[in-house]
């Protein structure tokens, strides 16, 4: 899904990252051109639609006057100046506002929800969680600065941004089949500037796949139906190996000279395991089923908190592969069942690499053999994992976090 949370959390801000500065028409030349060259994209993909059984009067009666629109393109060529440490991001969303939006929503849903659990075995809370990460409760749908007819700019991507064209145009099909369906009028077909719906932010080929008509009016309605919008994402939890009854995860303490090689994200061990290895809940409570597994990160490294984290963590990073969106929903989802902070407080004093510094690192890790999966921008479990690799023969702790003491290590590395 293609979160409207990066919207909703800077508005508070006050910044409105999809409301691109661009100048008016001017009519040009050129940009006739580029309006032919647009009608043409459009046609090629009526073409692909009807090869696709979709009938290729209606595409081209839903396409007919569909314009381009650039500040589309400019969120989608927007290139981020700075990373955000995961404690702001986290702390920006999990707010005592969506906290307490949250509760009210668990109450005024509760049959629903109740109905959602026994039918997809999926828990109240994260179900609640998404909706107001992506949407904050569906708040931010009625702003028509955040809010976009998806048919227009699914038409835009595709036709406007070369590298990703066929992504783009195959989620525009999808949409259209969604409207051949009959879910929706086109009209109240919106979403994100990327094409992402409604209350918990389904792209149109994870609603052709996972959507369901929970309200039972032989529609599946996510824009104006709650009970659609939250089953349909229970049910797509499900289908991606959400197991009913377990957790996420939860905050550990580590004991005293603990070997940081052990938190790869990815290493998965019994909790009995990691129990006898000294890890402890950080609330204190006792752990109820010793035979789960999980594997151990320290999202902000040794100086932040650790997380022991579940197969439903996982889940959760289907949704969204970024680690710092699948903490965030999953710490929400414990606020909204009435736990309390994390434990341990962020390295507030770091500064993450910006995205040409991690590209630096990256390209340095490379050359010195720790492979970083490519030279992108963005630290991912890959690149965590080559930052362990460098630090572990830098003798340094090897807990994967990269600052800029971390870079200036590998640049000054003989
Ligand atoms: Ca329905």
């Amino acid at each position: 899904m293609r979160t409207l949370l990066a919207a909703a959390a800077l508005l508070v801000l006050g910044a409105a990252p999809l409301r691109a500065e661009v100048e008016p028409s001017s009519g040009s030349p050129s940009e006739a051109g580029a309006n032919d060259t647009f009608t043409g994209c459009l046609r090629q993909i009526a073409t692909f639609a009807a090869s696709r059984g979709l009938d290729r009067g209606f595409v081209e009666t839903q396409l007919a006057g569909v314009a381009p629109d650039p500040a589309i393109l400019a969120a989608a060529n927007r290139q981020a100046e700075f990373v955000r440490p995961i404690w702001d991001y986290i702390e920006a969303t999990v707010t005592e506002a969506r906290i307490a939006t949250g509760r009210e929503k668990l109450a005024e849903w509760a049959p629903t929800l109740a109905a959602i659990e026994r039918a997809y075995g999926v828990d109240r809370h994260i179900l609640v969680a998404i909706w107001g990460v992506e949407s904050t409760y569906g708040a931010v749908l009625d702003d028509p600065s955040i809010v976009k007819p998806v048919l227009r700019s699914l038409a835009t991507l595709s036709c406007g941004e070369p590298k990703r064209a066929a992504y783009w145009r195959d989620e525009l099909v999808a949409a259209l089949q969604i409207l051949a369906e009959g879910a929706v009028p086109a009209e109240r077909m919106t979403g994100s500037w990327a094409g992402a719906m409604s209350h918990t932010q389904f792209m149109p080929k994870t609603f052709r796949e996972h959507a369901v008509d929970f309200d039972g009016d032989g529609r599946r309605d996510i824009w104006s139906s709650i009970p659609d919008a939250l089953a349909s994402t229970a049910n797509y939890l499900r289908h991606s190996g959400w197991q009913a009854g377990e957790g996420w995860g939860f905050e550990v303490t580590l004991p005293e000279g603990f070997d940081y090689r052990l938190a790869d994200e990815t290493t998965e061990r019994t909790l009995s395991e990691w129990q006898e290895r000294g890890l402890r809940p950080a609330d204190g409570r006792p752990v109820a089923d010793l035979q789960q597994r999980a594997s151990l990160a320290l999202p902000a490294g040794a100086g932040g908190p650790a997380f022991l984290l579940q197969p439903n963590f996982r889940v959760i990073l289907r949704y969204n592969t970024a680690l710092s969106y699948a903490l965030t929903v999953a710490h929400l989802s414990d606020r909204l069942r009435g736990a309390g902070g994390f434990l341990r407080d962020w390295p507030r004093s770091k500064r993450p690499l910006t995205p040409d510094e991690i590209r630096d690192l990256q390209a340095r890790l490379s050359a010195f053999g720790h492979d970083p999966g490519g030279v992108d921008g963005k630290i991912g479990p890959k690149t965590r994992a080559a930052i362990r690799s460098f630090q572990g023969s830098a003798g340094l702790t090897p807990d994967g976090f990269a600052d800029p003491e971390l870079l200036q290590r590998v640049t000054d590395r003989p």
